[in-house]
């Protein structure tokens, strides 16, 4: 029988590294991405009951409008969800969580996101981010000691890394954690800012710099990462909490700083070693992306619930208003870039629950383009209803509010668009590197070159094809691969073009960013929609197809945009025009100046 549980490593470890780094030299390792994972019909039940569960203990415990507007979470609602099992979702079961899969969180918050934006954020902000560096990295004895009380919610998580100073650039922390060889301890001192439930969590991972440790050039190698455990009472000496932030969405959930002044942690709250803090952080933002993309899927299926509810009901020029090509077009696209995004989502909880080496650009990219759809989404569902999407009693203008922060936390899309582009770059540098050195010494290299060095030094870089996609998508896949090998070559003629330069070139990054999501999101959509058909035969597939192919003509005309201004752009003027209003202070044009 199937499991919700997470796949045990030994069996399924799966050795190819990143399927979108590959893309990046052109090599499509399908076998990844084909079949689509399917959910076992098992598996559905068990986690279609819990669903259930959870949305009838949210009918009967959270008064989300109150709780907006109260700007309050309720306790005693916190300690529901922990009996309910909901902090313990992905815990394994021997440490007395539910062991789910990535599936199956994804799809909880899925559910979760659109009853209550908070109550995902308690959620997500504990499991996703909170205890992820324990679970990550912790060792036996600390696992032991504190995953129990993390799964019923006894202890609330929460995850302090940002700083006043270090937002996007997180490697820059100034809070300290000195050591006391006296009492085995360190010191804590430093601000952090803006963290999730922060009034009532009793278990921070905290990132600090031990200073001088080791003596390295890197700042970021002094970063460590601390498990700080607060009382019963939530009170621990050393610690405090700044006053709620008034948010402009997410109202309800907790956001406050936690202020370190000589907080003392035993030397054992360590988690993982000394100088791998700031991996720590990377690696758990990493695995936590994917299911803010899941809360993108659950809250774009409400909008289109409540578009296609408001449009079949609405007449005006004596015509429903679904049936105006506009409306249509909106409904449309509302229904594809789900579908899409759904695809992307379980497609990289699928490569999550084989244990995959390297997901996080594939997380990245649910984030950024789920978060980015879901904003639209929300967008058009609110144009559809009209004057009624702008009324307080309607829910659409408090969906804008709750969603507009999942494009700037868990690292911002712009940040997102640069680890994409630098990171698929960095694996294409070093094997061009390997190229190089290889022409140095051809025989002494021959033995250790990456199969895409090896077809570099014959000077035959044919990139690949998709061979799995089901015929009746034929058109799309040669598209998917012909772009692909595209975008593989314009990544290394900017390579060569820039070298350790194209660091700076964010023009550029932004452009290979968003033609590599695209690319995914393709690749993500015909899987899917090739398993459908194999599963329930082409005629019963005909909604997905038609969505495969609406969605691929759509991205072609991006790719083909993305791809040319690689080349041919107005980047100088875009600098120069930046340039005139930053030194004019605001916009220099007035007409009535
Ligand atoms: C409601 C809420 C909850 C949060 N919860 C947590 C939490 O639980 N734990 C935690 O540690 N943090 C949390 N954060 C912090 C959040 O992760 C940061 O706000 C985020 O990382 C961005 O940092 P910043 O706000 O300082 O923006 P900045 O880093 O100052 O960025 C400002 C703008 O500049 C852009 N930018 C920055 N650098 C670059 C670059 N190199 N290239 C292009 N653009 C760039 C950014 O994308 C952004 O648009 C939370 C924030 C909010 C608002």
């Amino acid at each position: 029988m199937s499991t919700v549980k997470e796949q045990t490593k030994p069996e399924t470890t799966v050795e190819v590294e990143s399927f979108l780094k590959n893309l990046f030299q052109g090599h499509i390792a399908e076998d990844l991405v084909f079949p689509f994972p399917e959910i076992p019909e098992d598996v559905k039940e068990t986690v279609e009951a819990f669903a259930g569960a959870y949305t009838e203990f949210d009918a009967a415990h959270l008064d989300s409008d109150k709780m907006d507007k109260e700007h309050f979470f309720p306790r005693e609602a916190v300690k529901a969800m922990g009996e309910l099992g909901v902090m313990g979702m992905t815990i394994p079961e021997e440490y007395g969580g539910s062991g789910f899969s990535s599936a199956a969180y994804c799809r909880m918050t899925e559910v979760i996101a659109p009853l209550d934006a908070s109550a995902a954020i308690v959620v997500g902000a504990h499991e996703s981010i909170g205890l992820k560096p324990l679970l990550l990295f912790g060792n036996d004895e600390q696992k032991k000691k504190w995953l129990p009380d993390l799964a019923s919610g006894k202890l609330i998580a929460a995850f302090c890394l940002t700083e006043p100073e270090a937002g996007s650039d997180a490697g820059s922390l100034k809070t300290t954690a000195v050591y006391d060889p006296t009492t085995n301890e360190y010191v804590l001192n430093g601000t952090k800012q803006w963290i999730s439930n922060g009034a009532f969590a009793r278990f921070f991972s905290v990132f600090a710099r031990i200073p001088g440790n080791p003596a390295e050039k890197d700042g970021h190698k002094e970063i460590a990462c601390f498990a700080v455990i607060a009382k019963e009472d939530c009170t621990l000496p050393g610690l405090s909490r700044g006053p709620e932030e008034k948010k402009l969405g997410l109202c309800a959930s907790s956001t406050c700083q936690i202020i370190f002044e000589n907080c003392r942690v035993p030397a054992a709250n360590l988690i993982g070693e000394k100088g791998h803090g700031f991996k720590i952080a990377l690696e758990t933002l990493n695995t936590g992306r994917t299911s803010l993309g899941a809360g993108s899927v659950g809250g774009s299926k409400m909008m289109i619930k409540l578009a296609v509810d408001h449009a079949t009901q609405r007449k005006q020029f004596k015509t429903r208003i679904a049936d105006f090509e506009m409306i249509r077009h909106k409904i449309t696209r509302m229904t594809a870039t789900t579908y899409v995004l759904e695809s992307m989502v379980y497609l990289t909880a699928g490569l999550v629950d084989r244990h995959v080496g390297d997901y996080s650009l594939e997380g990245a990219c649910c984030k950024v383009f789920g978060t980015e759809v879901l904003w639209q989404n929300i967008n058009d569902g609110l144009q559809v209803a009209g004057g009624n999407g702008f009324m307080d009693e309607y829910p659409y203008g408090r969906a804008l509010r709750d969603s507009r922060i999942n494009m700037i936390f868990e690292g911002t899309n712009e940040i997102l668009r640069l680890l994409i582009a630098l990171s698929g770059m960095k694996e294409l540098g070093d094997s061009l590197k390997e190229v190089q050195s290889a022409l140095k010494s051809p025989l002494a290299q021959h033995g250790i070159l990456t199969e895409y060095a090896h077809k570099r030094l014959k000077g035959v870089i044919t990139h690949d094809k998709l061979t799995k996609v089901h015929p009746s998508l034929a058109p799309e896949a040669d598209q998917v691969g012909r772009y692909a090998g595209i975008f593989a070559n314009a990544c290394e003629t900017i390579l060569r073009k820039h070298g350790k330069k194209v660091v700076d070139k964010e023009y550029q990054q932004e452009r290979i960013a968003d033609v590599l999501i695209d690319l995914y999101a393709q690749i993500a959509t015909l899987s899917r929609v090739t398993a459908a058909i194999a599963k329930k035969g082409e005629e019963k597939a005909a909604g997905e197809l038609e969505i495969a192919r609406w969605f691929c003509a759509r991205a072609r005309h991006r790719m083909v945009a993305n791809l040319k201004a690689l080349d041919k752009n107005r980047d100088a003027d875009c600098t120069s025009i930046s340039d005139r209003v930053y030194e004019a202070g605001g916009y220099p044009y007035d007409l009535w100046a």
